[in-house]
């Protein structure tokens, strides 16, 4: 395994504990080499040129749709299309089919689907006309014989499309999609399936599975981003329209009209991310020639992953999602899990202040998120360089934060003085000074913990929808009691950001809330930098509905 991770450079710097590989994967050498090769030996642009360094570029690029071609075993190259990424390339399909007898008939859609294989088919029902239909999980996101059964049930000939993830980027959960897709098309349904977290991680044969489409994305596999791939059965891609325009992708073109050229020419209108095509055919290559090895490894990882948490899965101290939950094989090497009572951000936070890096929240897959009654999970994913030990690194993070809340109480110097001062005068301008000082998020970040208890809480019978602030990735409550604000959150460094603002605009008179610049205010303590876009537009979210009930409160 070390001879693998020693395949890419990131860890010859990197600190961190990195279990973020669903989110995207660190980059192989081969494939920076293979960029950077091209970008300083070969540069020119690809298809046009008759000099050399152009024949030289066309040819690999063409090279590089053999191999990733061959790599998901499709008939032909000429049934591989370069994208930008999955996502460009799950709206190529929505964007250029034919209509034709589609109308009235039903997208049937997994539950567990990434926004990417979602809102297109959301998108084109309401477009064209089509009945957008959930194909269910079981308790807990499980796909197991009984969610099959009622799959293939549902795949009548009312269907028009199926469109469903070889791997849940959340649950990890391995769908058969060519028992699906073998029976999408007995009913004469098309099937788009996506391969985004399958690439890296399982064998890939399109024609064993007998799908319409399938796309994968650089990213996640080891390779570039802004590179992906789409497949098509070449009678599809035939009538599938392109949904962008411009150079190459014609034979000829008048001032009224053009002709187009043959799939795959025909999607890419434009100048290619050539050097992306170049480090996808690299790591497809890796994974080919490695790929018993990286299976065992990831296997022998997951299985010791399990071992390890095993006790705090018998007391329930997490909760396992999806199959690998529910003690079913078909999953990959990806664990999401919920801990009772914490929030999923708050755990991530707390893991990152041990540097451990892996997500949490909803995945990009709210939908799901609203089914299991969840909102957000945590989602630890490893690739083919991970060790037994960031397994242990993961381990001892996470049993600190079960021992301590998730007030990480590991001392670093100075901060028990803070924590005292602060434990004894609940002061706005004690917190902002210790804030300020706080070198770095460890500090800041419990602190936050520690004032959270200080926030002018809302009382449960309070928390009602109209006092919910949506759009922040945890839940939120604001109201103004008497004159006062009060709030609450089911995250702790969430209670402990609203306490601060609170305290501040408490203080003022309400004629000079609006004034305040809250933004600013967050900056000045040297929080803000350590935000997450999702945090931000929370924040954002936040003041907003503080303005707003100033605002009506001032003009009543
Ligand atoms: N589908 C799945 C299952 C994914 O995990 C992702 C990325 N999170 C996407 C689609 C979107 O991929 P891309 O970043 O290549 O657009």
């Amino acid at each position: 395994m070390s001879v693998i991770r020693d395949l890419f450079p990131f860890f010859n710097s990197s600190t961190e504990v990195y279990l973020d590989t669903a989110a995207t994967s660190q980059r192989l050498a081969a494939s920076l080499e293979a960029m950077n090769e091209y970008y300083e030996t070969f540069n020119a642009n690809v298809h046009r040129g008759s000099y050399p360094s152009a024949i030289k570029s066309s040819n690999k690029f063409e090279r590089a749709r053999d191999a990733v071609g061959e790599f998901i075993g499709a008939q032909s190259s000429s049934e591989l299309i370069f994208t930008s990424g999955a996502t460009d390339a799950l709206n190529l399909v929505a964007n250029g089919l034919d209509i034709g007898d589609l109308q009235g008939r039903v997208i049937l859609v997994c539950e567990s689907e990434h926004h990417a294989n979602l809102l297109p088919w959301q998108s084109f029902a309401s477009t064209h006309n089509l009945k957008l239909r959930k194909l269910p999980l079981g308790k807990q996101g499980v796909f197991h014989e009984h969610e099959l059964k009622q799959a293939l049930a549902m795949l009548t000939d009312e269907v028009a499309i199926l469109a469903i993830a070889h791997v849940s980027n959340v649950l990890g959960n391995i769908y058969p999609v060519e028992q699906l897709c073998n029976k999408a098309a007995a009913v004469n349904a098309l099937s788009i399936i996506d391969g985004t977290q399958a690439a890296a991680h399982i064998p890939i044969d399109v024609s064993a599975i007998n799908c319409d489409f399938y796309c994968l994305s650089g990213h996640k596999m080891y390779a570039g981003t802004g590179i992906g791939a789409l497949y098509g059965k070449m009678k599809r891609l035939e009538k599938l329209k392109p949904s962008k325009f411009g150079g190459e992708m014609i034979t000829h073109v008048t001032w009224e009209k053009h002709e187009l050229q043959k799939p795959p020419t025909k999607f890419e209108a434009g100048t290619p991310n050539i050097a992306g095509a170049l480090s996808l055919a690299c790591a497809v290559k890796f994974i080919k020639q490695n790929f018993s090895q990286i299976y065992a490894d990831e296997q022998t990882i997951i299985q010791y992953l399990l071992e390890q948490l095993k006790p705090l899965i018998d007391d329930n101290k997490i909760v396992l999602l999806g199959n690998i939950g529910a003690g079913h094989s078909n999953t990959i090497s990806l664990l999401s899990f919920t801990i009772p009572n914490m929030h999923a951000n708050d755990v991530a936070a707390a893991l990152a202040t041990q540097n451990i890096a892996l997500r949490a929240g909803h995945h990009c897959a709210m939908p799901l998120m609203q089914s299991l009654k969840i909102d957000g999970c945590v989602r630890l994913s490893i690739g083919c360089y991970t060790t037994k030990n960031d397994i242990d690194a993961f381990k001892r993070a996470l049993f600190v934060l079960f021992e301590s809340g998730t007030e990480s109480e590991i001392e670093t110097e100075g901060f028990s003085s803070i924590k005292q001062t602060l434990t004894m005068s609940a002061a706005p301008s004690t917190i902002e000074t210790a804030l300020k000082n706080a070198p770095d998020w460890n500090n800041k970040h419990r602190l936050l913990l520690l004032h959270s208890k200080q926030l002018s809480m809302l009382h449960a019978s309070e928390q009602i929808d109209s006092h919910e602030v949506a759009g922040c990735e945890a839940q939120v409550w604001i109201a103004l009691i008497g004159e006062k604000l009060k709030a609450n959150s089911n995250s702790k460094v969430v209670r402990g950001i609203l306490a601060i603002i609170i305290e501040k605009v408490n203080a003022l008179p309400s004629h000079e809330v609006a004034q305040f610049d809250i933004n600013n205010y967050l900056a000045s303590l040297g929080l803000s930098h350590y935000f997450s876009q999702g945090r931000r537009d929370g924040i954002q979210q936040i003041i907003l509905r503080i303005n707003a009930l100033f605002t009506s409160s001032t003009l009543s």
